[in-house]
């Protein structure tokens, strides 16, 4: 492309991941500036993102302080003046602007100093030169300051996409099938991408954005339903006939409590998968504690009983130990071989579980990720339960698909309520079950917000609850940028807690992602025996862990949390019989959000409310565990707002599947030759 040599092209692969002309014409941009409304600097809203001002430079000059230059010029429209400042490739701003010429200017100003200053503004002539001809809708891209320092800043894409979008074909082939065009009324291809960049109109911007959106939610869901079908038709599952001995000794003589109805009814739908000759693919949903681990064991007898060998994979080594030790106690009497599996164990031990697990001496391996090493081979692998999910991606999943030459039956458990639309997004490969009861005798967990100032009166409550007998669990955040900081955090927190719970009266536990696999399952061992009063920790306790004398969750910084997560710590207590107390500490000055999520805390204590208000609040990108999955990578769309679009194109995914489940028929050839492409698919394909 003209104007890109070799070291831009290298900054754009590099920074925006832009490689070919391809990747270019669907970098979309994030928004559309229309340059005929400005705001003036007397009167513009600090609170706006994005404004825009019209006005001329004057007074571009180098300041140097200490080893460093910056750039620095007055802009003035009249009304008042901003100081525009660059900090990096200055030499190449330097010589682009010229004073005493009108230019448009974006950016978000901040006060310095008590001036309004923009920093590394985007800068566009107001008066067009000869090689760039007007648009009154400016696109403005994302770019990273790396690459801006390199010059590539929005208004150096834009040109770099009208280019492209000049070179372009006057038709490019369409994607969609006909039909479906014409139903929802979307914009063809080739004009929908030439609008998403260069529209005439916010209504023509806003047809391609719908247009793109539902291009991308419907191939999502072709890739995810296709692969669910394809599963379906042509994948043999094990067929388990039988509910034998080991289901019908559990059931009959160790099982504690009678199960909830919705238990029942789960593990009824799994019995009907597992019988069907196909293989089973199914997503649990239940609220924390709603008893998703005696699903899992009761479910996981009946593979046992049908000659088969179980695994139960957990997210982290604590709550591996943990299942693995109440399978033991619940198992026994029983003649099950139940075995636990994770990183920390000796080589020795590992070779040896690995050496029985193949001869078939193992019915039940429990573990982490450790599980899904290429050297864990099964000599009869036919279930596999994967306990709190959404941390595993498709990929994890797949692997395990493999360690059978039949396909096991797979149930995945997820604790994390997840909003429908996004269910229907992030699972629509697989069927859903969902258990929508608490166990008998819950008491709801009573939650309150506190601040610093009443932190005595929160020592005084936890004393008084210690005095019961019961235990308290003290939890910081985990910040991802700085674990030092983290690290801080807690330890000073420790420390205070020290002071006003003085040993020997009172035992303190600490655990946090730092320490050694051995120290935190020893800390956690020791509270879980009720030999200390407080577990102080930072997040790792969130998923699963199980004491019921807990009965006070007290959480630090609790607005740095998302809902689900609070939903999830909170979860750790009202576990026993006892009233149990949650109580989110936060600073005093609390931004509108804020104060919105830590009230829907303290008002509700349904898991998919929460996650329908997180979703509303933070948006799908802050949920719980997604970021790092990848698992929802959408580009356009946008799951927490565009629900209908959402459903529609599931639907009609499911009803060309339903009439042409191979994909044959000549209206959906397009719809082939995208699967052909799609790595998902072909992964999934394979494996199947
Ligand atoms: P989760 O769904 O969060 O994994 P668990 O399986 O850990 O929940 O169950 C939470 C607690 O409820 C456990 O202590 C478990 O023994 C208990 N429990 C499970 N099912 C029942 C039931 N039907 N009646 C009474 N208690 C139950
Ligand atoms: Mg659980």
């Amino acid at each position: 492309m003209k104007g890109v040599g070799p070291q831009r092209a290298d900054i754009l692969a590099k920074e925006l991941d832009i490689h070919t002309f391809g990747d270019l014409l669907v970098y979309f941009p994030f928004r559309m500036i229309d340059r005929t409304h400005s705001t003036t600097i007397a009167n513009f809203n600090p609170e706006e993102p994005y404004p825009v001002f019209r006005g001329q430079i004057s007074d571009l000059h180098t300041v140097t302080s200490g080893r460093s230059n910056r750039l620095q010029a007055t802009f003035s429209d009249g009304t008042g003046n901003i100081t525009l400042v660059w900090f990096q490739g200055l030499k190449w701003i330097r010589e682009s602007l010229r004073s005493n010429t009108p230019y448009i200017v974006m950016g978000k100003p901040s006060q310095y100093g008590g001036n309004w200053q923009i920093a590394h503004p985007d800068i566009e002539p107001a008066i067009p030169g000869d090689n760039h001809p007007v648009h009154t809708l400016l696109p403005v891209y994302r770019t990273t300051e790396k690459a801006k320092a390199k010059g590539i800043n929005s208004r150096v894409i834009a040109r770099f996409t009208e280019t492209l979008i000049n070179q372009m074909p006057p038709s490019l082939p369409e994607t969609l099938p006909p039909h479906i065009i014409a139903k929802y009324h979307l914009m063809d291809r080739t004009t929908a991408l030439r609008n998403m960049h260069y529209p005439s109109t916010i209504q023509e911007w806003q047809q391609a954005l719908f247009r793109e959106k539902f291009e991308e939610l419907f191939f999502h869901q072709l890739d995810y339903q296709y692969t669910r079908t394809s599963r379906r038709n042509h994948s043999v599952g094990r067929v388990f006939t039988v509910v034998g001995d080991h289901f019908n000794d559990f059931y009959n003589n160790n099982l504690p409590f009678s199960l909830t109805g919705a238990q029942k009814r789960v593990i009824k739908e799994i019995r009907a998968d597992m019988r069907s000759g196909r293989q089973m693919n199914r997503l649990l949903q239940g609220d924390v504690g709603s008893g998703k681990t005696l699903v899992a064991l009761l479910t996981i007898l009946i593979a046992l009983d049908n000659g088969c060998q179980a695994c139960l994979m957990a997210p982290t080594e604590i709550l591996a130990t943990q299942h693995h030790a109440s399978f033991l106690k619940m198992l026994n009497g029983l003649n099950i071989h139940v075995e636990l599996l994770i990183g920390s164990l000796k080589s020795s031990q590992k070779k040896d579980i690995k050496r029985r697990l193949a001869n078939g001496d193992i019915d039940i391996l429990i573990g982490t990720h450790a599980l899904i090493e290429d050297d864990v081979i099964f000599a009869q692998l036919g279930y596999v339960v994967i306990d709190e999910q959404h941390r595993f991606g498709v990929e994890q999943r797949a692997k395990l698909w493999r360690k059978s030459n039949i396909a096991p039956h797979v149930l995945v458990m997820t604790a994390t309520p997840i909003p429908r639309t996004l269910a229907m997004t992030l699972y629509a490969d697989l069927d859903c079950s969902v258990i929508d009861e608490l166990p008998p005798g819950r008491h709801t967990v009573i939650t309150t917000h506190g601040t610093d100032a009443k932190r005595a009166l929160l020592f005084n409550f936890m004393r008084q609850q210690i005095a019961l007998g019961r235990q308290v669990y003290v939890v910081y955040p985990l910040i991802n940028e700085s674990e030092n900081l983290d690290l801080k955090d807690i330890m000073d927190g420790y420390e205070s807690l020290s002071r006003s719970f003085p040993q020997p009266q009172y035992q303190l536990s600490i655990v946090h992602g730092q320490m050694p696999a051995d120290a935190k399952a020893y800390e956690m061992d020791r509270f879980k025996r009720g030999e200390t009063n407080i577990m102080v920790s930072t997040t790792v306790i969130e998923v699963g862990v199980d004491v019921p004398n807990a009965t006070v969750m007290v959480i630090e910084n609790a607005e740095r949390f998302g809902l689900s997560q609070l939903h999830q710590l909170r979860g750790r207590v009202g576990r026993g019989a006892s009233q149990s107390y949650c109580i989110l500490m936060t600073k005093d000055d609390l931004s509108r959000n804020s104060q919105q999520r830590i009230q829907t805390m303290c008002s509700t204590t349904d898991g998919f409310a929460i996650a329908e208000a997180d979703l509303r609040l933070r948006g799908p990108g802050d949920l719980q565990g997604l970021q790092q999955s990848g698992m929802l990578n959408l580009k356009v769309a946008d799951i927490a707002n565009d629900e209908p679009l959402v459903r529609a194109t599931r639907d009609e995914i499911r009803d060309i599947l339903l009439s042409d489940p191979d994909l044959l028929q000549p209206q959906n050839l397009t719809l082939k030759r995208h699967l052909s492409l799609s790595p998902l698919a072909e992964q999934w394909g394979k494996i199947s």
